[in-house]
């Protein structure tokens, strides 16, 4: 049964004043059509542990794909703050969706536009901002978590070609995608970015299956058995663990606002029933301990939301820093996930069902949390640039 969306941001600080009136209609268009396409069915996706394909043509028309691509290349050339917003509504709506658009944009598109020739930009963004061109990013291993710089997946020069052989594994996209930026080592043990195109013989995308979290999102591995990849899909202008990094650092920023979205909406429902839902005679939201809730929700986003909208200023100007972006994505996540499992209490047993996205917004926020650095990881980021020590290695 379709659902009606009653969504409205929480705006507690008035920092709509602090965006422009474009930054303003790129998040009307944007949530309008996730009131009007996602909201009505993903719940029975998630359910089915299904990604709703039928989805893409709509986030290609929104601008999800590239937003900060150049128009050039079929981008939409916006700054980072419309990034950003583009990212908050759609993970308003679901964060597998949000993934799905922070990989193509993030984690394929600005690969290809940072890294890639002339002629890899111009073959392969268009078609991947309008969606005729899916793709996913190929970094973690089964054995190489945390630590892709440990990574075994190689490649052998082979005259005009090379060799690529190993195993990724955890790839959102992977099960649609029809090309792969995959990251491997070179002889000289160098980590090289590549795009393998479906298709290509010894190439195979299995599907992970049994997922709790992330269920309205295909997850699968990228298998690689002695493909043959052309030297002219090498990104020619990056090697090292930067060049992935550099793509994470893009995704992660999105997802600073991504979460925040999430939390938004989770807040956003509690109030709602908070009003609604009468016991005892009176609206819970009279009682005390239902104020506390909904107090240190709204307190928490609006400090998120201060967090990242300096974020975003910053990064226009091209000041923010690797570890500020850590720093924001675990703190955004981290609010999410303790706002989702406080106003899935004050739903009661309304709360576990799926007639409200709370339960679902809190499982995918699990994915969110480990993925794109864990929630250690960033932490130890942290640690590390205010102490200049490195725990992690
Ligand atoms: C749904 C989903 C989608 C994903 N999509 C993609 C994708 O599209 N592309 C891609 O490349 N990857 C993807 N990932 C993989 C994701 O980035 C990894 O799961 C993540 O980096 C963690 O790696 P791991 O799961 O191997 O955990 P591990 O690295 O094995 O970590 C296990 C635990 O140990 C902790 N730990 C590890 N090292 C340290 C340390 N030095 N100090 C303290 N604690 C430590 C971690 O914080 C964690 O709690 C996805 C994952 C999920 C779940």
């Amino acid at each position: 049964m379709a659902k009606t969306d009653l969504y409205e941001a929480p705006d507690y600080y008035l920092l709509d004043e602090l965006l422009s009136e474009e930054h303003k209609l790129i998040r009307a268009s944007v949530r309008d059509w996730v009131k009007k396409e996602v909201s009505p069915v993903i719940e029975d996706y998630a359910q089915k542990a299904e990604f709703p394909k039928h989805l893409l043509k709509g986030l290609a028309e929104i601008g999800a794909f590239g937003p900060t691509i150049p128009v050039e290349y079929g981008g939409a050339g916006l700054d980072y703050m419309a990034y950003g917003i583009i990212m908050q509504e759609i993970e308003r709506g679901d964060s597998g969706i949000r993934s799905t658009a922070s990989v193509q944009g993030s984690l394929v598109m600005f690969p290809i536009n940072a890294y890639g020739s002339e002629e890899q930009k111009h073959k392969y963004l268009p078609k991947l901002a309008s969606g005729e061109l899916m793709g996913c990013f190929g970094l973690t291993e089964p054995d190489h978590g945390s630590n892709p710089g440990g990574m075994v997946t190689n490649i052998k020069d082979a005259g005009d070609h090379y060799i690529l052989n190993g195993a990724k594994m955890w790839i959102s996209n992977s099960p649609f995608a029809d090309i792969a930026i995959v990251w491997a080592k070179d002889e000289e043990g160098k980590i090289r970015g590549l795009i393998v195109e479906r298709g290509m013989e010894g190439f195979t995308t299995p599907e992970t299956h049994n997922k709790w979290s992330l269920r309205a999102s295909a997850t699968g591995e990228l298998v690689f058995d002695n493909v043959k990849v052309p030297k002219a899909n090498l990104l020619p202008n990056v090697s090292g663990l930067k060049g992935p990094l550099g793509c994470l650092n893009q995704a992660r920023y999105g997802i600073a606002w991504g979460a925040l979205g999430a939390a938004m909406d989770c807040y956003d429902t509690a109030l709602r029933y908070s009003k609604e839902r009468v016991q005892f005679g009176r609206p819970i939201g009279g009682f005390q301990l239902q104020q506390k809730k909904l107090a240190e929700m709204i307190t928490e986003i609006t400090k998120g939301q201060l967090l990242v909208w300096r974020l975003a200023t910053l990064k226009n100007e091209g000041r923010a820093t690797a570890a500020q972006i850590s720093m924001a994505k675990r703190n955004s996540v981290e609010i999410a996930i303790n706002i989702a499992r406080e106003a899935r209490q004050m739903l009661g047993g309304m709360g576990i069902t799926g007639e409200y996205p709370i339960m679902r917004h809190m499982m995918n926020l699990e994915s969110v949390i480990t993925y794109e650095g864990t929630h250690d990881i960033h932490l130890l980021i942290t640690g590390m640039d205010v102490t200049g020590e490195n725990a992690f290695k």
